[in-house]
């Protein structure tokens, strides 16, 4: 990246880590960067456990002034009440999280979120004042069509068009190509570089200019310290949501 966008690296746990685990991780995690000095002003590093694990990473986060911010995975559309088992964003913005990520490919298939429900998860999370990492990315049909941007960048738009310039800025895009989750197999940087300008071509038809410079969009799908450096030297890539990698803390600080 080449920007004003302050780059970010994101480990989405999935459903990894209990709260002790989530815990330990955190210390060791604090510990390798604090030994390698490393500049938090020049890169945003965010963690993604699950609802169990959220509020002892706050309170460690908090006790120790990390400056790792955190999120969570999904939310609910609903703000309260007979909701069995969801979780509002008011309830995850008082943990202290940053960010929710919203419409993973894996929530989209094993979950019935669906563009209008993912587009309410966008709203609840920008009400609750904080920043949605929207998910999107093409299958391996669509990659083998010759589709593939236009399927993503179709996904954007489904679920941006009626967002205000000043919602939209504060979008996270994250290209994450279901091909690559968890398969090993890694976009080429020219095709993260292709979707993230595609991404921000689309933001300043659809919004201004501004909102095509502010919004970061992170590349996710098998990347590891191998492939990350060079992906991050592509122009429009400004960081990774990280799922295997970020299980493994030394990898994560490599
Ligand atoms: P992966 O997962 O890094 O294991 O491919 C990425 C993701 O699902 O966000």
């Amino acid at each position: 990246m080449t920007s004003a966008r302050t780059p970010m690296v994101a480990g989405n746990w999935k459903m990894n880590f209990d709260h002790l685990e989530a815990t330990a991780f955190v210390q060791r995690f604090a510990k390798n960067l604090r030994s390698r000095h490393f500049d938090f002003s020049r890169c945003e590093v965010a963690l993604f456990p699950s609802f169990t694990s959220l509020r002892s990473v706050q309170v460690l986060v908090e006790s120790e002034k990390l400056r790792i911010k955190y999120g969570a995975q999904t939310v609910s559309v609903t703000t309260q009440g007979a909701f069995t088992g969801d979780v509002s964003a008011d309830m995850i913005a008082h943990l202290g999280c940053s960010y929710v990520i919203v419409g993973h490919s894996e929530r989209r298939k094993y979950h019935p979120e669906d563009d209008a429900n993912i587009v309410d998860q966008v709203r609840a999370v920008l009400a609750a004042g904080m920043q949605p990492i929207l998910c999107v990315g093409e299958s391996l049909e669509e990659r083998r069509k010759g589709i593939e941007l236009d399927f993503a960048v179709g996904q954007v738009h489904d679920v941006t068009r009626d967002l205000s310039d000043e919602e939209a800025a504060k979008l996270i895009i994250a290209y994450e190509p279901v091909w690559a989750i968890g398969t090993g197999m890694v976009a080429t940087p020219q095709s993260a570089q292709d979707a993230a300008q595609a991404f921000r071509e689309h933001l300043r038809a659809t919004f201004n200019e501004h909102v095509a410079q502010a919004v970061r969009v992170l590349y996710g799908g098998s990347v590891s310290s191998k492939n990350a450096v060079e992906l991050i030297t592509e122009p429009d890539v400004d960081g990774f949501l990280i799922g295997g990698a970020a299980l493994d803390v030394d990898e994560l600080t490599r």
